[in-house]
């Protein structure tokens, strides 16, 4: 699946996610591959319910989703913050982690009391970005193709920067001493968990498109 050799026109596909930001991180750092990539708001405003226990079964579960309602291959992104001190929180609840509908901040503010109330004086507190990106050709596809990217640091305790989105702020990445959201698109783009398994998943396609040809 690469172009439509009739018009060679690049094959459309959906990326999975209601998150604009989330869009525009994932279109830039796929932009390598010949897709023409379309946001799932063009078929569905629905949140599809992130009932997994793990960042792999939830991108399956958006990725499907996605697939289904356009009709179209799917790469979805399931990703969130995985504390130390807080035993792995706020995982796979990242973004819904102070209720349902909670803002970035409220999640942050929470997410600071918790550190604050459990950390021991001058100790950093070290946090992962994990992503797992996850490709299907179709609906029904059984053979998901999974990329998994992280970034390393450490939580601060005052929010700083205005870029990106979520706990960006409080995130500053190891050997760094800017915040996710002081750094910049640019950066973020080429250092962050979410490109690490951008680049993952183009060589995970490249290595199937590879295998087919060699089949045929
Ligand atoms: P989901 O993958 O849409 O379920 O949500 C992931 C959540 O994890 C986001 O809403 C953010 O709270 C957090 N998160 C994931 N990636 C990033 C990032 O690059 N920067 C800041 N927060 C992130």
């Amino acid at each position: 699946m690469a172009r439509d050799s009739q018009t060679d026109a690049k094959a459309k596909v959906v990326i999975a996610t209601q998150n604009e930001h989330k869009f525009e991180e994932l279109k830039s750092t796929l932009s390598e591959l010949p897709y023409e990539f379309l946001p799932l708001t063009n078929w569905s405003h629905k949140a599809v319910s992130e009932t997994g226990k793990t960042f792999v079964e939830n991108a399956v579960i958006k990725a499907r989703y996605a697939s289904q309602r356009a009709g179209i291959p799917a790469i979805a992104d399931d990703s969130g913050l995985i504390v130390d001190l807080l035993r792995g929180k706020p995982g796979v609840h990242s973004s819904r982690y102070a209720g349902e509908y909670a803002t970035d901040e409220e999640n942050r503010n929470l997410l600071l009391d918790q550190v604050k109330a459990k950390r021991r004086a001058e100790e950093p507190v070290y946090a992962s970005f994990v992503a797992i990106l996850v490709f299907l050709e179709h609906a029904d596809d059984a053979r998901p193709i999974i990329a998994e990217g992280s970034w390393q640091g450490s939580i601060i305790d005052d929010p700083r920067g205005e870029h990106g989105f979520g706990y960006d702020p409080l995130f500053l990445p190891l050997d760094s001493d800017f915040t996710a959201a002081e750094l910049g698109p640019s950066v973020k783009n080429r250092d962050s968990h979410r490109a690490k398994a951008a680049r993952k998943l183009m060589s995970l396609l490249s290595d199937r498109a590879l295998q087919r040809s060699t089949a045929n």
